[in-house]
């Protein structure tokens, strides 16, 4: 494939991460990769899939060894995304798993939770899910109606969650519930609910527009008990955890659609150098060179500005309204570079051999999950 941007290095990059890109490329083009189609296919990973990336080393790599993550940083999250994602082997749900739910254990979980919880995850003998959205509400979130209610030294938790990534798969599930239904946002707490829980049921896999590798369901929780100890941080709190780590959702987001914008005009390249028409190779045409050089700029000013984003994160001065930026103007750029790649690659570009025809479908869902690109609009426009 070729490479887009030869002569660019990302200023956070350095010797021992870019030994990590090594070996998370070849271990993601040769041991997952081979199976996406099946597991396309089939609607779900294998299991094995999980428990295989984990003994690679491949999860919970921002996680202090201690609680069996490799140690590193969010560097190190990044290089393995994007090698997953170039190798073309998305299905794992191991975005949700390592970069979303994971931190929500290192930052507000106990010592005892993180001992519980963290290395399973790590092993991939656990997967993790956060499910926050509701049939009724998604990008309001404050009006959650799921329940969990103190009882002794348990919390007691009804209501129902949906689109759920890894719901099928999961193991330990960060449920976001009232604890206080009175209170909006102030009565919102995380507790954490094992699969096999009394009360807690698994709905259907749900069939989607793309991604279809990646399991999507329906959670159920009927007077479900769990224990008091696994409410995550501080009752009440739960709305401002969630807010405190959108940023690196929606940075990760959007880290994403980079990857997937240069993988699109990659591949592009490769197809437009060796299709012909009239006699001239597709590139040859100067629709296709203007169409392909907005696309490179358009992709390179993407990958600066969230090399940028990552930077600040690193320091810890990544806004809200910044990684909304990132989100919302990326994702929408991705999915208006692959359709332009899409139409380059003519009526192969309609085939599912293509790996661009499934970019297209699978890249739909960027603009709404991890909150809509209307609500980052609206995120961004209170800093106006
Ligand atoms: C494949 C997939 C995986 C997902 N994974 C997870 C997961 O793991 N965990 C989880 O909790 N959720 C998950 N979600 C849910 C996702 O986060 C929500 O779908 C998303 O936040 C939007 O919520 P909604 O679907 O309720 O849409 P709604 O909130 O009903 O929005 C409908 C439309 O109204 C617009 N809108 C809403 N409010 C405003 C406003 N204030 N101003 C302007 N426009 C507005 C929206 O932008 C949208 O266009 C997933 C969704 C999908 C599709």
């Amino acid at each position: 494939m070729t490479d887009l941007f030869e002569n660019y290095t990302s200023p956070w990059m350095n010797d021992e991460l870019s030994m990590l890109r090594d070996a998370a490329r070849k271990f993601f083009t040769t041991e997952l990769a081979p199976h996406q189609e099946s597991w396309e296919a089939n609607g779900i990973v294998d299991r094995e899939a999980w428990s295989k990336t984990g003994a690679a080393g491949f999860l919970l790599a921002e996680i202090p060894t201690q609680y069996g993550g490799s140690g590193g940083d969010y560097r190190h999250e990044t290089v393995i995304l994007e090698e997953q994602l170039r190798a073309g082997a998305s299905g794992l749900g191991s975005q949700v798993h390592s970069q979303i739910v994971a931190p929500y254990f290192l930052h507000y979980g106990n010592d005892e939770q993180k001992q519980r919880w963290l290395p399973g995850m790590a092993a991939g003998t656990h997967v993790g899910a956060i499910a926050m959205t509701e049939p009724n509400t998604g990008s309001d979130l404050q009006s959650i109606r799921t329940t969990a209610i103190r009882d002794g030294d348990e919390f007691v938790i009804n209501g129902s969650k949906t689109y759920i990534s890894n719901g099928q798969h999961c193991d330990l599930v960060i449920v976001v519930a009232k604890t206080d239904p009175s209170q909006g946002a102030k009565g919102i707490s995380l507790i954490v609910v094992e699969a096999g829980t009394e009360g807690f049921t698994k709905g259907r896999n749900l069939k989607k527009l793309g991604q279809a590798a990646a399991d999507t369901s329906e959670l159920f929780f009927e007077d479900c008990r769990v224990p008091a100890e696994n409410l995550l941080g501080e009752e009440g709190k739960g709305f401002v955890q969630l807010m405190q780590q959108l940023p690196q959702e929606r940075l990760n987001i959007a880290q994403a659609a980079v990857v997937e914008m240069e993988r699109a005009i990659s591949l592009t390249i490769d197809f437009v150098k060796e299709r012909r028409a009239f006699g001239q190779r597709v590139l040859d045409f100067q629709n296709t060179k203007f169409k392909l050089a907005e696309c490179k700029t358009e992709a390179l000013i993407a990958r600066t500005f969230v090399d940028q984003c990552l930077v600040k994160h690193m320091a810890g001065e990544l806004d809200a309204s910044t990684a909304s930026m990132a989100k919302y103007w990326t994702t929408d750029k991705q999915n208006q570079i692959i359709e332009i790649c899409l139409q380059l690659h003519g009526g192969a570009g309609y085939m599912d051999e293509y790996p661009i025809s499934r970019m297209y479908r699978d890249a739909r869902v960027q603009t709404i999950y991890g909150g809509t690109n209307e609500i980052m609009k609206e995120l961004i426009s209170r800093t106006l």
